[in-house]
């Protein structure tokens, strides 16, 4: 039987160590596939399939992607869930003998993928190493693409939900893991399930001569380590070079940030949006007024791990309260901001040498910005932007290192050629001016072979087939001398070369392929030079992207109407916020006015809330209301409300009804119920829980009997800050059998039939659910909602009890019977007809609220 060619055994003897991964075999110009690789890229890649001669009879499977365009596929490979190793020629087809030798110089995954573009700028990009031991999951965790690294380790039984926390609030695209079997199902399904996707890959070759950080050296957890040097090895690996040491190593876990599960982030939309989980709509797209990829970078994982230490709060505070109280400053800041690049990535680009010279005239422009922020920063009282200031370097030598030799005015691509400037190296001028005198060679020679033949239509031209040649056209009828040598005819021309045009060829390709290789040379020189200041310049990018943080949220204080709220200590805590609004929902409905409205939390007197009223009255809305402005203290931010006191919380859950949750497409009362346990197991008295129509996914009476004893439950034994949103009017009796528990409801007005929303909290509580009322705003038939009146009427009279047993009555502190003529009259001016019944509303109620305040 036949052999394979020596060209697919080749192939077969380097795919058998890449058996996960889908191998780019470098054949000349390409990149074929070949087998399974390519019958699977074809299909993603929508690829045309075609064959190879094998050897043995076989037509092997085969595809390719021209070499010059493979980022764009492997990117969209990698984004489809693979890994691509990617094999070179190792030697010069040119010069070697045989067959040339190959080799894979770089596995390409999701989690180390650093091609420009092809991870989201602003945010980071993880890979995590999970080493599960007899007791603990110790976690480090990475970003490649800036060098960040991070550890944890977690108790394997008590606090296995907070590393699941931590994997939802981190979401890392990639995941080594070293666990047991059975622990890997459950990572597999979480991760497929709630992360949206991350490659999961088995791994447990440590590599014990990699060096140890000292942050993680000092820890003395032998769990860590090992975690660590799993890390180290995969990434050594699939990058082929020693990995250098990570620049920072920081805890995953600190005792001094507030912990959001993962419910929370999800449901207050703190970073992603419960519709795409897209950034359009969260907190972090309002607060996000940065101007470095590196400064959004930051703000999220400010947002992802909000600080529960006052002092640390209160130095942000300050740092943004001195930008708001100094706003020409603060615009000279953002001008000079959004000048510099991310070269947090740059920089890194550098170290795995996958740069072009376009990153570093991006570097050099960065770089060039850092004096003028020096000298803006030099004034500053606040310690934040002091400290800010000292950790921003210069960099003087490299920035001139920069200036001298990069040439800003070519493409910045090295197949262009001429990205070192003129002047910076002697031996490459030479070079250059040998290449440029030999184009006026060529012009002269075109010149007197025209006179030496009488033919006026030759010229001369050039492809990368022939080289040089002399091109006539067939309308030519001069004789063409006999020293001619005919290499090419065309439709209309005819090509020739000469011995004399062959011999000035050879001579200036030589030139040119020697001013590549040159430039190249003195390219990676450069880059070596600038390698030993990386890890300095990774501290002042760092600096730099606290910087714009701050001048972020500065920024968004002074558009968006915040105030500073009064961080507080101690024993007593409380959350008391004056006219506070919803952030998200304020923006996202510019046109329409946002009631604000107060809150009032502490440990004496109002411990919990129980808020009835309609649907569509507000309840959910305050609620998250009230989370999203404790989160943005504790970021150190500055709030939408009139004014506010907190205390730091330590921990917030949230718990949204079955019915309300469609996110996760698996809202089913068990998931709600262990929820609901972990809260109540997790929750401690300075926590805040939000609990919204619990006990809504079994029947009425069941549902209302869990939600009562979940609220006295955290009465008695937790005494968490707690905000209890019902539509059941019925729980409203609990406020009589405990002090901590106060009654609110979100007001609303009836007028007949209809109901007006007028989404103001005030004590007291709803007698009625008003479903029949809502149900009429929505424009349901008439004809139904009498029907529906009369059911419902039959039903309170056959229900022993009273509907309106223990309800405390509204306040009548409503502004509809502030109505005058004033308003009358201006009614008649806007077209209400054309607005929605919501709208119209809320339209009435400005209008009455200013008739209040007499303007
Ligand atoms: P509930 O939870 O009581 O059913 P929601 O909180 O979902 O009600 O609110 C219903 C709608 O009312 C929301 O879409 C929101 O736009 C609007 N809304 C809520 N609170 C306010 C407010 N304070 N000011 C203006 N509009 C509000
Ligand atoms: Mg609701």
């Amino acid at each position: 039987m036949a052999k394979k060619t020596p060209l697919m055994e080749q192939y077969k003897v380097i795919k058998a160590q890449y058996q996960d991964a889908i191998l780019f075999f470098r054949l000349g110009d390409f990149y074929e596939m070949f087998y399974e690789d390519a019958i699977t890229t074809s299909r993603e890649l929508e690829l045309t399939l075609t064959g190879k001669n094998a050897g043995d009879g076989e037509k092997a499977p085969m595809c390719g992607v021209p070499f010059h365009a493979a980022e764009i596929y492997v990117y969209r490979l990698i984004q489809k869930g693979y890994k691509v190793a990617i094999c070179e020629q190792l030697e010069d087809p040119k010069v070697s003998k045989g067959l040339v030798k190959r080799g894979v110089v770089r596995i390409i995954t999701p989690g180390t993928i650093l091609y420009e573009n092809s991870i989201a700028d602003k945010s980071n990009n993880y890979l995590i190493y999970v080493y599960e031991s007899s007791r603990n999951l110790a976690v480090t965790m990475a970003d490649v693409s800036t060098g960040e690294c991070w550890w944890g380790l977690w108790d394997k039984k008590k606090e296995r939900s907070d590393f699941f926390d931590m994997l939802s609030v981190y979401s890392p695209s990639e995941a080594i893991l070293e666990v047991s079997d059975d622990f890997y199902n459950v990572l597999e399904n979480f991760t497929g399930t709630s992360l949206g996707g991350c490659l999961l890959s088995r791994y447990a070759d440590i590599d014990n001569t990699i060096s140890i950080p000292n942050e993680i050296m000092e820890l003395d957890c032998v769990e860590v380590v090992h975690a660590y040097q799993g890390l180290s090895g995969y990434l050594k690996e699939v990058m082929k070079t020693a990995v250098s040491s990570f620049y920072t190593v920081m805890p995953l876990r600190q005792d001094c940030t507030l912990t959001l599960s993962e419910e929370c982030l999800r449901n207050l939309e703190i970073t992603r949006n419960m519709r795409d989980g897209g950034r359009k709509g969260t907190l972090l797209d309002v607060l996000d007024y940065t101007h470095t990829a590196m400064g959004a970078r930051l703000l999220k994982r400010w947002l992802e791990r909000p600080l529960t230490d006052v002092n640390q709060i209160i130095l942000r505070q300050d740092g943004i309260q001195e930008l708001v109280s100094h706003t020409t400053e603060m615009t000279v800041l953002e001008e000079l901001l959004s000048q510099i690049f991310d070269f947090e990535r740059i920089l890194t680009r550098i170290e795995t040498n996958t740069t072009s010279p376009k990153d570093l005239l991006a570097l050099k422009a960065s770089l060039k910005i850092l004096p003028t922020i020096k000298e803006r920063l030099q004034g500053a009282s606040s310690i934040i932007l002091k400290n800010v200031n000292k950790n921003i370097h210069v960099h003087g030598t490299i920035y001139e290192l920069l200036d001298r030799s990069m040439n800003e005015n070519g493409t910045g691509n090295i197949k262009d050629g001429r990205y070192i400037k003129e002047g910076y190296n002697a031996e490459l001028d030479e070079l250059r001016s040998v290449k440029k005198n030999s184009q006026q060679w060529i012009a002269n020679m075109e010149l007197s072979e025209k006179e030496k033949t009488g033919i006026t239509k030759l010229k001369i031209g050039f492809n990368n087939v022939f080289g040089y040649y002399f091109e006539i056209p067939h309308s030519n009828k001069i004789p063409i001398p006999d020293y001619y040598i005919r290499k090419q005819t065309l439709v209309n021309a005819e090509r020739y070369v000469t011995p004399e045009l062959k011999e000035f060829e050879i001579k200036a390709l030589s030139a040119k392929e020697k001013t590549e290789a040159l430039e190249l040379k003195i390219y990676q020189e450069i880059k070596a030079q600038i390698r030993p200041d990386i890890p300095a310049m990774q501290r002042t990018a760092r600096a730099l992207a606290s910087l714009d943080c701050l001048v972020s949220l500065a920024r968004a204080a002074a558009t968006d109407r915040y105030v500073r709220p009064s961080i507080i200590g101690g024993q007593h805590g409380t959350i008391s916020i004056k006219d506070g609004r919803h952030p998200m929902v304020e923006k996202a409905n510019k046109s329409r006015i946002f009631v604000p409205n107060d809150t009032e939390l502490n440990h004496i007197s109002q411990e919990l809330l129980i808020i009835t009223g309609p649907n569509m009255a507000g309840k959910s809305t305050y609620m998250r209301q009230v989370a999203v402005l404790v989160i943005m203290a504790q970021i150190g931010s500055f709030i939408p409300a009139g004014e506010a006191v907190f205390s730091p919380v330590d921990k917030i859950f949230t718990r949204v009804g079955a019915t309300d949750d469609i996110a996760t497409g698996q809202s089913t009362f068990m998931v709600e119920m262990n929820e609901v346990s972990r809260i109540l197991r997790g929750a401690t008295k300075n926590s805040l829980i939000l609990l919204d129509e619990i006990g809504r996914g079994t029947s009425t009476y069941d549902g209302m009997s869990i939600a009562r004893a979940v609220v006295e439950y955290i009465d008695k034994h937790i005494h968490a800050y707690t905000l209890f949103a019902t539509h059941y009017h019925e729980l409203s009796t609990m406020a009589l059998h405990s002090e901590s528990i106060k009654n609110y409801t979100v007001s609303v007005k009836e007028r007949g039939k209809d109901i007006i929303f007028l989404r103001r909290i005030v004590p007291g509580s709803a007698d009625r659910s008003y479903g029949i009322h809502v149900a009429r705003l929505a424009g349901l038939p008439a004809d139904l909602l009498v029907r529906a009146e009369q059911i419902l009427e039959g039903l309170e009279a056959n229900d022993g009890k009273n509907a309106k047993d223990g309800a405390i009555p509204i306040q009548e502190d409503t502004p509809m019977n502030l109505f005058n003529s004033s308003i009358i009259t201006e009614l008649a001016n806007v077209d209400v007809m054309s607005m929605t019944p919501i709208e119209a509303m809320d339209m009435l109620f400005r209008l009455s609220n200013e008739a209040k305040e007499g303007r």
